[in-house]
């Protein structure tokens, strides 16, 4: 099977086995291999693997109707799980809107925003200002915004130039300040590229309140948050939560922003919020900026697919089985526990220069020099090769290249939301042997 020719394409040349099931925090391949999905696939799959609440709600729903276009039918899924949805969201973020994955709900943010301000008399506000690093998705639009050169700079001549402020990296900071003057500093530089652009001008800011793929489970320091929230209110520009990686409990919370008492504007969510049962992100938004938007005709953008019944009944049941469950604050109890177990590798480890991130939304990243925070030499890609030494051990990781002015490699360790301690021991235990190998391999000294 695996080597008669592919018709498919991905990114690269890169034949992976056959996945032939799943069970709980386990995938299993053809040959009966077993691996840890230690990124829940790309922190997706937050409630393990064939879950049979979600199954059962699916099936039942197939007996029933798989579509119905939205235009033409209401559907009780699509009504219950917007509403379930709201319910779970901060006060005041009552409205969903349904997509089907990450980019587009980033996409249907932005252009909601902007509806908006044209409802508002405000024509003359377009500008979404992002971080550099971010990953918001790679449809043109949502790539516009994404601040991962790899991915943008092919495209660079067919993306609207949007304006961006650095991401708060501060763990590669060495300066006297304290982490809630590094939070200041960094939220401050939104505000003088507000000034830069002229504020009127300015539709949104958005940010991933954790950073994932392109940060690696980035966390800024408390006071970044809040400064952000008040200097978009400031200057009445709407704050865009890119929570497609962080939603639906995976930093322990159902929303990340709740740890900071934040209430954005708008969210979008994806990934956990569909937890890789059914194709699924929604774009959330208060009646304060929906309404005005419906009064005057009708938000002017929607997907085939979106809300249809299958994915609904499949995301209904995904959140009945974080709340009955209690998975969220498994998040956050297993995250603390597997983030202070990384943290104990890097005495074992010099070549791991930071363990950070939220909840189950964790990442280490490895350095030549923990000082100084250098890199790993570039060719030595240590990125893809302790993925691979993982992988053949059986152990699923996430990793990129890339990081603010510098370049880095970090690894995300995102199980799902599921996991128990005896299974972190189980991650931990292959990791170690990973990365025992993989210092063998470079030559790379261990304190053992
Ligand atoms: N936003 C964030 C924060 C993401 O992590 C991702 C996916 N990695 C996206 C948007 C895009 O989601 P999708 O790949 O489902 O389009």
């Amino acid at each position: 099977m695996t080597d008669a020719p592919s018709h498919l394409f991905y990114q690269s040349r890169n034949p992976r086995p056959f996945l032939d099931r799943g069970e709980g925090i386990y995938l299993f391949d053809e040959t009966g291999k077993r691996y840890i999905d230690g990124s829940s696939g790309a922190m997706v799959s937050n409630i393990g693997h064939s879950n049979p609440r979600v199954l059962t709600a699916m099936k039942a729903q197939m007996d029933k109707a798989t579509f119905g276009y939205r235009l033409h039918f209401r559907t009780e899924p699509a009504e219950a799980l917007a509403a379930r949805t709201a319910a779970m969201m901060p006060d005041g973020l009552d409205r969903v809107f349904f997509v089907s994955g990450g980019s587009e709900a980033v996409e249907s943010a932005v252009k909601l925003a902007r509806q908006y301000a044209l409802t508002q008399g405000e024509p003359q506000r377009w500008k979404v200002i992002s971080r550099f690093p971010s990953y918001h998705g790679c449809t043109l639009g949502a790539l516009a915004l994404t601040g991962y050169a790899p991915l943008a700079d092919p495209f660079a001549p067919m993306l609207q130039e949007m304006p961006r402020i650095p991401a708060p990296t501060t763990y590669l900071d060495r300066d006297n300040l304290t982490e809630e003057q590094r939070g200041l500093k960094y939220a401050e530089t939104l505000r003088d590229r507000i000034l830069t652009e002229g504020p009127e001008t300015v539709l949104a800011f958005i940010m991933e309140p954790v950073g994932g793929a392109s940060t690696g489970a980035l966390v800024a320091p408390d006071s970044y948050y809040g400064r952000i929230r008040e200097i978009c209110d400031t200057f009445g520009i709407l704050l865009i939560y890119d929570e497609v990686m962080t939603g639906a409990g995976r930093t322990g919370r159902f929303l990340a922003a709740e740890h900071w008492g934040i209430t954005p504007d708008i969210v979008a969510l994806s990934k956990g919020f569909g937890a890789g049962y059914a194709p699924l992100g929604a774009t959330v938004a208060g009646s304060r900026i929906v309404e005005p938007i419906l009064d005057a005709g009708g938000f002017l953008h929607g997907f085939t697919y979106a809300g249809n019944p299958l994915a609904c009944a499949a995301g209904l049941a995904v959140l009945d089985e974080l709340e009955t469950r209690g998975l969220i604050a498994n998040a956050a109890a297993m995250g603390a526990l597997l983030q202070a177990r990384l943290t104990v590798l890097m005495e074992r480890y010099p070549f791991i220069g930071d363990v950070r991130g939220k909840g189950l939304l964790l990442a280490f990243e490895l350095v030549s020099d923990r000082e100084t925070m250098a890199p790993l030499p570039k060719g030595l890609n240590a990125h893809s090769e302790l993925v691979e030494i993982a992988y053949a051990r059986g152990l699923i990781l996430y990793s990129r290249r890339t990081r603010g002015g510098i370049e880095g490699d970090h690894f995300l360790v995102c199980p799902p939301l599921i996991v128990t301690s005896a299974q972190i021991d189980e991650i931990m235990e292959i990791l170690t042997d990973s990365l025992d190998a993989f210092a063998a391999r470079f030559g790379l000294e261990t304190a053992a």
